[in-house]
């Protein structure tokens, strides 16, 4: 008798511990960190830091993936004088800052892309036309920095085809972009009207760092951590991927364990020692400065108009999303005190999910991308 009891109990265990280990108890997911958008000497006006030196600096704080992005002048991966300690998993991808009356990085690409001007045509048909000639040569684009000289409305870039990549942060802009002013509409207000639009988006956060002194130009301040089950393979072609089908966040200093969207649930949950060991660097980084705040992190849920619909202080947050909400989004915040000016906050930003059925092919109505089916 008195072993069936303990039995019992043993069994009774094991049930209590298979239901605590549904999926609150995943493993962190693997990333690649990288960075979309940076300029070097290789144009000589344009910035002082080598390639070479570029490239090590990347290399040196673990970053798996760069893009030596100089305006119209195409850096071959293949002549840039790599780390002597190079690790097995750090790549260059391929591209450029298409840099003409707008601009934006033409992603793993092997060539320069046809320059031309935009002259007589409205902001909407030059965006088209640089992300039509970056896919005819094999790439994908990330229309950068929207707000610059305030140049880029909303409706500007809403229903272009075959652009799913944005930046949502930029390094050399930092939070004016993000966050708006008196001058700039923010990106996050430009983001929440495509998606309610109906096009699908993804946010890129990416340095355009032109310089490696501490200052305004600094790099490490804005990137982006790929998901390296979804991307499969460290390949410029597998994370060009990867990135067009959302399997990544944004970040200007968050490290995430988990941000991804498994069976009706988006789960996020926080590395919280990796962002305060990233962000104890000063001279780096930059946050959005905030009159009061209150030390600690937060994840903020995010439906239809750009509505924060859930908040909560806790370091992990699992939500099943409703068909009603269109889309869902998560954004992690890191408040902290800085030591020269109150308090200020850093981010990441979960990529939407929607509910409305949408897929890629909403914006990949032909060329290449539209054969790739949308797999959430
Ligand atoms: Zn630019
Ligand atoms: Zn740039």
């Amino acid at each position: 008798m008195k072993y069936t009891y303990a039995l019992l109990f043993i069994l009774s265990i094991g049930l209590f511990s298979i239901s605590c280990s549904t999926n609150r108890d995943v493993p962190a997911t693997k990333w690649y960190r990288g960075n979309t958008h940076t300029h070097t000497s290789a144009l000589r006006v344009h910035a002082k830091t080598s390639p070479k030196d570029v490239t090590a600096w990347y290399h040196k704080r673990d970053y798996n993936f760069l893009i030596l992005s100089e305006h119209d002048l195409f850096i071959d991966p293949k002549k840039v004088e790599m780390p002597k300690d190079k690790r097995d998993d750090f790549i260059l991808i391929p591209g450029i800052e298409l840099s003409e009356e707008l601009h934006g990085t033409c992603m793993n690409v092997l060539d320069k892309v046809k320059k031309i001007s935009g002259k007589g045509k409205t902001n909407k048909q030059i965006i088209q036309s640089q992300v039509d000639r970056t896919l005819a040569i094999g790439g994908q684009f990330i229309h950068n920095h929207p707000n610059w000289l305030s140049k880029v409305k909303k409706e500007d870039i809403e229903g272009i085809k075959n652009l799913t990549l944005f930046e949502h942060y930029n390094g050399t802009m930092s939070v004016e972009q993000t966050f708006g002013s008196d001058e700039f509409e923010s990106t996050q207000v430009i983001w929440d009207y495509l998606l309610g639009k109906g096009d699908v988006m993804y946010a890129v956060a990416a340095d355009d760092a032109h310089s490696h002194e501490p200052g305004s130009d600094a790099p490490g301040r804005g990137w982006v951590m790929v998901n390296a089950q979804k991307a499969k393979e460290l390949t410029p072609k597998a994370i060009t991927d990867a990135m067009l089908h959302g399997e990544f966040y944004a970040s200007s200093g968050v490290f995430l364990d988990n941000c991804d969207f498994d069976n009706g649930t988006y789960r996020v949950v926080i590395n919280k020692e990796a962002t305060i060991k990233e962000l104890a660097n000063l001279a780096q980084v930059r946050g959005k400065p905030i009159k009061n705040g209150k030390a600690g992190f937060r994840i903020e849920w995010i439906e239809k108009n750009g509505k924060v619909f859930k908040t909560t202080t806790a370091l992990s947050s699992f939500l099943k999303a409703k068909k009603d909400q269109i889309y869902i989004r998560p954004r992690i915040v890191y408040t902290r005190k800085n030591l020269t000016f109150g308090w200020e906050e850093y981010f990441a930003w979960g990529q939407p999910q929607f509910m409305d059925g949408r897929t890629i092919k909403s914006n990949h109505t032909h060329g290449l991308a539209s054969k790739i089916a949308h797999t959430h």
